[in-house]
Protein backbone atom coordinates (compact mmCIF):
# COMPACT_ATOMS: atom_id res chain seq x y z
CA UNK A 1 0.00 0.00 0.00
CA UNK A 2 1.51 3.43 -0.69
CA UNK A 3 0.90 5.79 2.02
CA UNK A 4 -2.35 7.89 0.30
CA UNK A 5 -4.01 4.54 -0.23
CA UNK A 6 -2.91 3.69 3.84
CA UNK A 7 -4.23 6.75 4.80
CA UNK A 8 -6.67 6.69 3.41
CA UNK A 9 -7.83 3.10 4.56
CA UNK A 10 -7.00 4.18 8.11
CA UNK A 11 -9.66 6.59 7.68
CA UNK A 12 -12.27 4.40 6.65
CA UNK A 13 -11.72 1.99 9.07
CA UNK A 14 -11.89 4.89 11.97
CA UNK A 15 -15.32 5.85 10.31
CA UNK A 16 -17.04 2.71 9.99
CA UNK A 17 -15.40 2.20 13.87
CA UNK A 18 -16.83 5.09 15.02
CA UNK A 19 -20.59 4.59 13.22
CA UNK A 20 -20.58 1.35 15.22
CA UNK A 21 -19.80 2.53 18.34
CA UNK A 22 -22.47 5.34 17.24
CA UNK A 23 -25.18 2.82 16.69
CA UNK A 24 -23.79 0.58 19.17
CA UNK A 25 -27.52 2.20 21.41
CA UNK A 26 -30.63 1.48 21.36
CA UNK A 27 -33.76 2.62 23.26
CA UNK A 28 -34.09 1.85 26.79
CA UNK A 29 -37.63 2.01 26.94
CA UNK A 30 -38.38 -0.02 24.42
CA UNK A 31 -39.16 -3.85 24.41
CA UNK A 32 -35.85 -5.13 23.75
CA UNK A 33 -36.74 -9.02 23.18
CA UNK A 34 -39.51 -10.80 21.06
CA UNK A 35 -41.96 -8.92 22.00
CA UNK A 36 -44.33 -9.21 19.01
CA UNK A 37 -43.94 -12.89 18.44
CA UNK A 38 -45.04 -14.70 21.72
CA UNK A 39 -46.78 -17.49 20.11
CA UNK A 40 -43.66 -18.63 17.97
CA UNK A 41 -41.16 -17.58 20.18
CA UNK A 42 -42.78 -19.91 22.89
CA UNK A 43 -43.31 -23.11 20.15
CA UNK A 44 -39.92 -22.73 18.93
CA UNK A 45 -38.44 -21.88 21.97
CA UNK A 46 -35.67 -19.04 20.92
CA UNK A 47 -32.94 -18.91 23.89
CA UNK A 48 -32.65 -15.60 25.41
CA UNK A 49 -28.90 -15.99 23.91
CA UNK A 50 -30.80 -15.61 20.89
CA UNK A 51 -33.02 -13.23 21.57
CA UNK A 52 -30.12 -10.80 22.61
CA UNK A 53 -27.99 -11.68 19.17
CA UNK A 54 -30.77 -10.37 17.28
CA UNK A 55 -31.05 -7.21 19.56
CA UNK A 56 -27.77 -6.63 19.08
CA UNK A 57 -28.08 -7.01 15.12
CA UNK A 58 -30.40 -4.78 15.38
CA UNK A 59 -28.88 -2.72 17.25
CA UNK A 60 -25.93 -2.42 14.62
CA UNK A 61 -28.35 -2.44 11.94
CA UNK A 62 -29.31 1.12 13.55
CA UNK A 63 -32.68 0.14 12.81
CA UNK A 64 -34.56 3.18 15.22
CA UNK A 65 -37.52 0.02 15.32
CA UNK A 66 -35.94 -2.30 18.04
CA UNK A 67 -38.51 -4.80 18.29
CA UNK A 68 -37.20 -8.33 17.22
CA UNK A 69 -39.27 -10.23 15.05
CA UNK A 70 -38.61 -13.52 14.13
CA UNK A 71 -36.92 -12.79 10.93
CA UNK A 72 -34.12 -10.80 13.26
CA UNK A 73 -33.41 -14.20 15.06
CA UNK A 74 -30.23 -15.92 13.89
CA UNK A 75 -30.26 -18.51 11.56
CA UNK A 76 -26.68 -20.35 12.24
CA UNK A 77 -24.89 -17.22 11.15
CA UNK A 78 -22.82 -15.80 13.86
CA UNK A 79 -23.73 -12.67 15.44
CA UNK A 80 -23.15 -9.21 14.06
CA UNK A 81 -20.61 -8.26 16.75
CA UNK A 82 -19.48 -4.95 15.70
CA UNK A 83 -19.19 -6.28 12.09
CA UNK A 84 -17.89 -2.75 10.13
CA UNK A 85 -20.01 -3.97 7.13
CA UNK A 86 -23.60 -3.57 9.40
CA UNK A 87 -25.13 -1.11 7.98
CA UNK A 88 -25.04 2.18 10.60
CA UNK A 89 -27.65 4.47 10.90
CA UNK A 90 -26.04 6.13 8.61
CA UNK A 91 -27.02 4.50 5.73
CA UNK A 92 -30.41 5.92 6.24
CA UNK A 93 -29.12 9.30 5.11
CA UNK A 94 -26.72 8.12 2.65
CA UNK A 95 -26.80 6.08 -0.30
CA UNK A 96 -24.85 2.55 1.15
CA UNK A 97 -22.64 2.88 -2.10
CA UNK A 98 -20.96 5.39 -0.99
CA UNK A 99 -21.08 6.22 2.79
CA UNK A 100 -17.90 6.89 3.07
CA UNK A 101 -18.28 10.52 1.12
CA UNK A 102 -21.88 11.03 2.64
CA UNK A 103 -19.98 12.91 6.00
CA UNK A 104 -21.00 10.18 8.86
CA UNK A 105 -19.57 11.95 11.31
CA UNK A 106 -23.19 14.01 11.40
CA UNK A 107 -24.89 11.77 13.01
CA UNK A 108 -24.74 12.70 16.75
CA UNK A 109 -25.31 9.76 19.43
CA UNK A 110 -28.49 10.97 21.74
CA UNK A 111 -27.20 11.83 24.86
CA UNK A 112 -28.49 12.90 28.56
CA UNK A 113 -25.98 15.87 28.93
CA UNK A 114 -26.74 19.56 27.22
CA UNK A 115 -25.50 19.88 24.22
CA UNK A 116 -25.85 18.50 19.99
CA UNK A 117 -27.14 15.39 21.22
CA UNK A 118 -28.90 16.61 24.44
CA UNK A 119 -32.52 15.41 25.26
CA UNK A 120 -33.71 19.17 23.52
CA UNK A 121 -32.30 17.74 20.43
CA UNK A 122 -33.23 14.27 20.31
CA UNK A 123 -35.94 15.41 18.00
CA UNK A 124 -32.97 16.86 15.59
CA UNK A 125 -30.72 14.19 15.37
CA UNK A 126 -33.19 11.66 13.09
CA UNK A 127 -36.35 12.18 11.54
CA UNK A 128 -36.99 8.72 13.41
CA UNK A 129 -37.28 10.73 16.82
CA UNK A 130 -39.94 13.86 15.64
CA UNK A 131 -41.95 12.71 18.60
CA UNK A 132 -39.34 13.76 21.05
CA UNK A 133 -39.55 17.21 19.80
CA UNK A 134 -43.40 17.10 18.47
CA UNK A 135 -44.98 14.51 20.77
CA UNK A 136 -47.89 15.80 22.96
CA UNK A 137 -48.07 13.14 25.30
CA UNK A 138 -44.27 12.74 26.18
CA UNK A 139 -42.83 11.13 29.60
CA UNK A 140 -42.03 11.62 32.15
CA UNK A 141 -43.95 13.91 33.74
CA UNK A 142 -44.21 15.34 37.05
CA UNK A 143 -47.51 13.86 38.71
CA UNK A 144 -49.91 16.39 41.09
CA UNK A 145 -51.25 13.91 43.47
CA UNK A 146 -54.30 16.62 44.60
CA UNK A 147 -54.54 16.98 40.38
CA UNK A 148 -54.96 13.24 39.78
CA UNK A 149 -58.54 11.58 39.35
CA UNK A 150 -59.06 9.38 42.06
CA UNK A 151 -61.01 5.96 40.66
CA UNK A 152 -61.99 2.84 41.80
CA UNK A 153 -59.72 0.82 39.10
CA UNK A 154 -58.83 -2.84 38.47
CA UNK A 155 -55.54 -3.41 40.36
CA UNK A 156 -52.74 -4.54 38.21
CA UNK A 157 -52.14 -8.26 38.15
CA UNK A 158 -48.18 -9.31 38.09
CA UNK A 159 -47.90 -12.62 36.70
CA UNK A 160 -44.41 -12.46 37.05
CA UNK A 161 -42.00 -15.58 37.24
CA UNK A 162 -38.18 -16.44 37.80
CA UNK A 163 -36.06 -16.14 34.70
CA UNK A 164 -32.60 -16.49 34.14
CA UNK A 165 -30.28 -13.52 34.09
CA UNK A 166 -29.53 -11.71 31.20
CA UNK A 167 -28.17 -8.26 31.60
CA UNK A 168 -26.50 -5.73 29.24
CA UNK A 169 -25.11 -2.41 30.31
CA UNK A 170 -26.10 -0.87 26.68
CA UNK A 171 -24.42 2.58 26.95
CA UNK A 172 -27.78 4.27 28.50
CA UNK A 173 -28.81 2.42 31.00
CA UNK A 174 -28.25 -1.18 32.86
CA UNK A 175 -31.03 -3.50 31.29
CA UNK A 176 -32.08 -6.94 32.06
CA UNK A 177 -33.59 -8.90 29.56
CA UNK A 178 -36.18 -10.81 31.18
CA UNK A 179 -37.60 -14.41 30.03
CA UNK A 180 -40.83 -15.74 28.61
CA UNK A 181 -43.52 -16.35 30.48
CA UNK A 182 -43.67 -13.38 33.04
CA UNK A 183 -46.83 -11.25 32.47
CA UNK A 184 -48.79 -8.80 33.03
CA UNK A 185 -52.79 -7.87 33.30
CA UNK A 186 -53.82 -4.53 33.24
CA UNK A 187 -57.92 -3.48 32.09
CA UNK A 188 -57.95 -6.86 30.92
CA UNK A 189 -55.39 -7.13 28.65
CA UNK A 190 -52.23 -9.25 28.75
CA UNK A 191 -48.84 -7.80 27.94
CA UNK A 192 -45.42 -10.10 28.40
CA UNK A 193 -42.88 -8.54 30.58
CA UNK A 194 -39.36 -7.93 28.23
CA UNK A 195 -37.16 -6.08 29.73
CA UNK A 196 -36.17 -3.95 32.86
CA UNK A 197 -33.93 -1.21 33.22
CA UNK A 198 -32.78 1.70 35.23
CA UNK A 199 -33.02 5.32 35.62
CA UNK A 200 -31.18 8.08 38.15
CA UNK A 201 -32.55 9.86 39.64
CA UNK A 202 -36.17 8.95 38.80
CA UNK A 203 -37.71 9.96 35.63
CA UNK A 204 -41.17 10.36 37.05
CA UNK A 205 -41.48 13.25 39.65
CA UNK A 206 -44.42 13.07 42.62
CA UNK A 207 -45.85 16.61 43.45
CA UNK A 208 -41.98 17.70 42.15
CA UNK A 209 -39.89 15.29 43.54
CA UNK A 210 -37.72 12.65 42.18
CA UNK A 211 -36.78 9.91 43.96
CA UNK A 212 -32.91 8.17 43.90
CA UNK A 213 -33.83 5.64 41.22
CA UNK A 214 -36.64 4.28 39.50
CA UNK A 215 -37.04 1.29 37.47
CA UNK A 216 -38.63 0.68 34.52
CA UNK A 217 -41.14 -2.44 33.49
CA UNK A 218 -41.53 -2.50 29.98
CA UNK A 219 -44.00 -5.28 28.99
CA UNK A 220 -45.44 -5.38 25.35
CA UNK A 221 -48.95 -6.61 23.93
CA UNK A 222 -48.65 -9.48 21.06
CA UNK A 223 -50.46 -6.98 18.97
CA UNK A 224 -47.81 -4.02 19.76
CA UNK A 225 -48.59 -1.98 22.32
CA UNK A 226 -46.23 -0.83 25.00
CA UNK A 227 -47.22 -0.42 28.76
CA UNK A 228 -44.80 0.55 31.20
CA UNK A 229 -44.79 0.44 35.13
CA UNK A 230 -42.29 2.54 36.88
CA UNK A 231 -41.71 1.19 40.62
CA UNK A 232 -39.62 4.40 42.40
CA UNK A 233 -36.91 3.32 44.72
CA UNK A 234 -35.89 5.16 47.91
CA UNK A 235 -33.17 5.71 50.03
CA UNK A 236 -35.40 6.04 52.82
CA UNK A 237 -36.16 3.59 54.76
CA UNK A 238 -39.64 2.03 55.01
CA UNK A 239 -42.01 2.81 57.84
CA UNK A 240 -43.04 -0.45 58.47
CA UNK A 241 -41.20 -3.15 57.14
CA UNK A 242 -44.22 -5.40 56.68
CA UNK A 243 -45.02 -3.32 53.94
CA UNK A 244 -42.55 -6.00 51.65
CA UNK A 245 -43.18 -9.02 51.56
CA UNK A 246 -39.82 -10.55 51.71
CA UNK A 247 -39.71 -9.49 54.89
CA UNK A 248 -37.20 -8.15 56.80
CA UNK A 249 -34.31 -8.40 53.85
CA UNK A 250 -35.02 -4.88 53.00
CA UNK A 251 -33.09 -3.58 55.58
CA UNK A 252 -29.67 -5.15 53.91
CA UNK A 253 -31.06 -3.90 50.93
CA UNK A 254 -32.73 -5.13 47.38
CA UNK A 255 -31.20 -8.59 47.41
CA UNK A 256 -32.02 -8.13 43.22
CA UNK A 257 -30.64 -4.92 42.57
CA UNK A 258 -27.39 -6.63 44.62
CA UNK A 259 -27.22 -9.19 41.92
CA UNK A 260 -27.85 -7.30 39.12
CA UNK A 261 -24.84 -5.05 40.28
CA UNK A 262 -22.90 -8.10 41.11
CA UNK A 263 -23.22 -9.15 37.27
CA UNK A 264 -23.15 -5.62 35.25
CA UNK A 265 -20.77 -6.40 32.67
CA UNK A 266 -17.22 -5.01 32.48
CA UNK A 267 -17.65 -4.14 28.16
CA UNK A 268 -20.78 -1.88 27.31
CA UNK A 269 -23.30 -3.43 24.71
CA UNK A 270 -21.85 -7.53 25.73
CA UNK A 271 -25.25 -9.18 26.99
CA UNK A 272 -24.08 -11.03 29.94
CA UNK A 273 -25.72 -14.58 30.62
CA UNK A 274 -24.05 -15.60 34.22
CA UNK A 275 -26.20 -19.04 35.07
CA UNK A 276 -28.08 -16.73 37.82
CA UNK A 277 -31.70 -17.63 38.15
CA UNK A 278 -33.69 -13.68 39.26
CA UNK A 279 -37.27 -13.35 39.75
CA UNK A 280 -38.58 -9.85 39.67
CA UNK A 281 -41.27 -9.86 42.08
CA UNK A 282 -38.64 -8.75 44.44
CA UNK A 283 -39.02 -5.06 42.73
CA UNK A 284 -42.67 -5.19 43.25
CA UNK A 285 -43.31 -2.80 46.32
CA UNK A 286 -46.03 -5.01 48.28
CA UNK A 287 -49.07 -2.02 47.87
CA UNK A 288 -49.92 -1.77 44.33
CA UNK A 289 -51.72 1.26 44.43
CA UNK A 290 -50.73 3.11 40.98
CA UNK A 291 -51.10 5.97 38.83
CA UNK A 292 -51.69 5.96 35.01
CA UNK A 293 -51.60 7.88 32.21
CA UNK A 294 -50.47 8.09 28.79
CA UNK A 295 -47.20 8.48 27.77
CA UNK A 296 -44.07 7.72 25.51
CA UNK A 297 -40.55 6.17 25.32
CA UNK A 298 -38.73 8.18 27.56
CA UNK A 299 -35.69 7.49 25.43
CA UNK A 300 -35.61 8.34 21.41
CA UNK A 301 -37.44 7.77 19.57
CA UNK A 302 -39.91 8.83 22.48
CA UNK A 303 -42.67 7.02 20.83
CA UNK A 304 -46.22 7.63 22.49
CA UNK A 305 -49.27 5.58 23.10
CA UNK A 306 -47.32 4.19 25.56
CA UNK A 307 -49.86 3.03 28.72
CA UNK A 308 -47.66 4.41 31.62
CA UNK A 309 -48.05 3.01 35.29
CA UNK A 310 -46.72 4.73 37.95
CA UNK A 311 -46.17 2.71 41.41
CA UNK A 312 -47.29 4.63 44.33
CA UNK A 313 -44.78 2.92 46.67
CA UNK A 314 -41.65 2.89 46.34
CA UNK A 315 -38.78 -0.08 47.22
CA UNK A 316 -36.45 0.34 49.57
CA UNK A 317 -32.39 0.34 48.58
CA UNK A 318 -29.29 1.09 50.29
CA UNK A 319 -27.25 4.11 49.74
CA UNK A 320 -24.58 1.80 48.65
CA UNK A 321 -26.50 0.39 46.05
CA UNK A 322 -27.54 3.97 44.38
CA UNK A 323 -24.00 4.32 44.68
CA UNK A 324 -23.19 1.56 42.73
CA UNK A 325 -25.25 2.77 40.15
CA UNK A 326 -23.95 6.09 40.20
CA UNK A 327 -20.47 4.78 39.08
CA UNK A 328 -22.01 3.60 36.00
CA UNK A 329 -24.80 6.53 35.24
CA UNK A 330 -24.89 9.66 37.41
CA UNK A 331 -27.56 10.92 35.60
CA UNK A 332 -29.83 9.07 33.38
CA UNK A 333 -32.70 10.72 33.43
CA UNK A 334 -35.24 12.60 30.78
CA UNK A 335 -35.86 15.82 31.94
CA UNK A 336 -39.46 16.45 32.81
CA UNK A 337 -41.90 16.67 29.73
CA UNK A 338 -45.38 19.09 29.45
CA UNK A 339 -48.40 17.18 31.07
CA UNK A 340 -50.86 19.30 28.72
CA UNK A 341 -54.09 18.22 29.18
CA UNK A 342 -53.80 14.81 29.83
CA UNK A 343 -55.48 13.15 32.23
CA UNK A 344 -53.90 11.38 35.39
CA UNK A 345 -55.79 8.84 37.40
CA UNK A 346 -55.03 7.70 41.01
CA UNK A 347 -56.18 4.31 41.98
CA UNK A 348 -57.91 4.03 45.40
CA UNK A 349 -58.63 1.48 47.40
CA UNK A 350 -55.17 -0.92 47.16
ZN1 LIG B 1 -36.89 3.91 31.14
Amino acid sequence: MNTQTKSAFSSLVAILLSCTMLTNAIANDAPAAAGDKPKAAAASGPSDDDLSKALLNKINKGSGDIVIRTGDLPAGNPPAQAKPEAKPKVAKAAPPAKPVEKEPIEVIQWSYMDGPGGPENWGNISKDNLACMKGKSQSPININVDRAVKAEMTPLEFLYRPSPLSIVDNGYTVMVNYGEGSNLIAEGRQYRLVQFHFHKPSEEAINGDRTDMVVHLVHQHHEGDILEVSVLMTTKPPASTRKYWWGREELKGNSLIQTLWNHVPLVKGKVETPGVMIDVNQLLPANRGYFTYMGSLSTPPCTENVLRYVMKTPIYVTEEQVKNFDRIYPMNARPLQPKGDRLVKESTGN
